[in-house]
């Protein structure tokens, strides 16, 4: 196996990547959209935004693969992005440098490999959007193309996300050794320290805004049986696909939480109950909406939502508390609807 050469402007790179702040931050809706529609596309198992850091390859988007980070030197992404030229691999077992990969011996067992150079503002590869699958395959010319294109979008977003409001807060609220023990492993979502970090302050913006924070506070249905019935994996698989939908409901500034095991919890500025009611009305549905497949089967998957708008001065705990017990109520009056707290007597 060859691992990947070390760029000659190693230290530049680097700092290029690092003043893009994404390392270790939260899946973000619209990358995460642009992997799945490549997926599509390509008809592949795997896509993957993989940022080349110091000794590992870290994914700010995946679809198809669990794993969050794999080590630099067994990285394909590695070799993209010091030969900055996409990297086509028909057939890795064919190939000297990577036919005693891990990644190739072992899972995800990679064949066919394509990773197209991501860039920085100032020129430099700071990772690769790229595909795998585990059967041999080529990309047309045509293809290629597609691929560079979608490079291209997610450099533009890249860019513009680096300039934007909401980064320059995070930026300035926590550093990235204590981001890291902030997020949710298996759906790259904020933890409930997240949660704690982040309240006051989207408490304090809400106010400031003349707006008020809403509490979205779901929890999945009958979750037991999914992983009853399509083991533990398969119940991942579900809850990763719940936390992508539950984005995709909410608003680009709203801060989705997984509470622990089948809870989440969104924070949401609203002007008023109506507004909490239908954002949360819209999370139910976007679950509700079509199956989730796992592997090549699917499940019918249902959630039940608590809503709770803090009122003037109520810490955190109270508000949640007030969520949770009309989730409670949802659950009792039998799943897959919206209670707000304001509606318990
Ligand atoms: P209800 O509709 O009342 O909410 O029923 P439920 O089955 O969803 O709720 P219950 O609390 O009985 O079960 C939650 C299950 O979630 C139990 C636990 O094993 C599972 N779980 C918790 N965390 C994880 C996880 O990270 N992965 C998987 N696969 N399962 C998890
Ligand atoms: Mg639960
Ligand atoms: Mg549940």
């Amino acid at each position: 196996m060859l691992s990947p050469p070390v760029p000659v402007d190693e230290n530049s790179r680097q700092a290029a990547l690092d003043e893009l702040d994404l390392l270790d931050t939260p899946a973000e809706h619209y990358l995460d959209t642009l992997v799945r529609l490549t997926r599509e596309l390509f008809q592949v198992e795997t896509v993957l935004i993989s940022l080349i850091d110091r000794d590992r390859q870290w994914f700010k988007a995946r679809i198809g693969l669990e794993a969050m980070e794999t080590g630099r030197d067994i990285s394909f992404c590695g070799h993209a992005v010091a030969a900055r030229s996409p990297l086509v691999i028909e057939d890795a077992t064919q190939d000297p440098r990577f036919s005693d990969n891990p990644l190739v011996s072992g899972a995800p067992f990679i064949r066919f490999y394509a990773g197209q150079p991501l860039y920085s503002r100032s020129g430099q590869p700071i990772g690769t959007l790229c595909m795998l699958d585990p059967q041999p395959r080529g990309l047309s010319p045509q293809q290629r193309f597609h691929l560079q294109d979608l490079g291209t979008l997610v450099e533009g977003y890249l860019q513009l996300r680096s300039m934007s409001q909401q980064t320059q807060r995070l930026r300035q609220a926590v550093d990235r050794e204590q981001r890291k023990a902030l997020i949710d492993p298996l759906t790259q979502l904020w933890n409930r320290a997240g949660l704690a970090q982040f309240f006051p302050r989207e408490y304090a913006a809400a106010r400031d805004a003349g707006l008020q924070l809403g509490v979205v506070f779901c929890d999945l249905d009958h979750f037991k049986q999914v992983n009853d019935q399509f083991g533990h994996a398969g119940g991942d698989q579900v809850l990763w696909e719940s936390a992508r939908r539950m984005a995709a409901a909410l608003r680009p500034d709203d801060l989705l939480v997984r509470l622990g095991g089948e809870e989440f919890v969104a924070l949401v500025s609203v002007h008023d109950e109506a507004e909490l009611q239908h954002i949360a009305e819209r999370v139910r549905s976007t679950i509700g909406a079509t199956p989730m497949s796992i592997g090549q089967q699917t499940h019918n998957l249902t959630i039940s939502i608590g809503t709770a708008l803090t009122a003037s001065g109520e810490n955190q705990n109270a508000v949640l508390e007030r969520a949770d017990r009309a989730l409670y109520s949802a659950k009792q009056q039998g799943r897959n609807r919206t209670v707000h707290a304001s509606d318990l007597t």
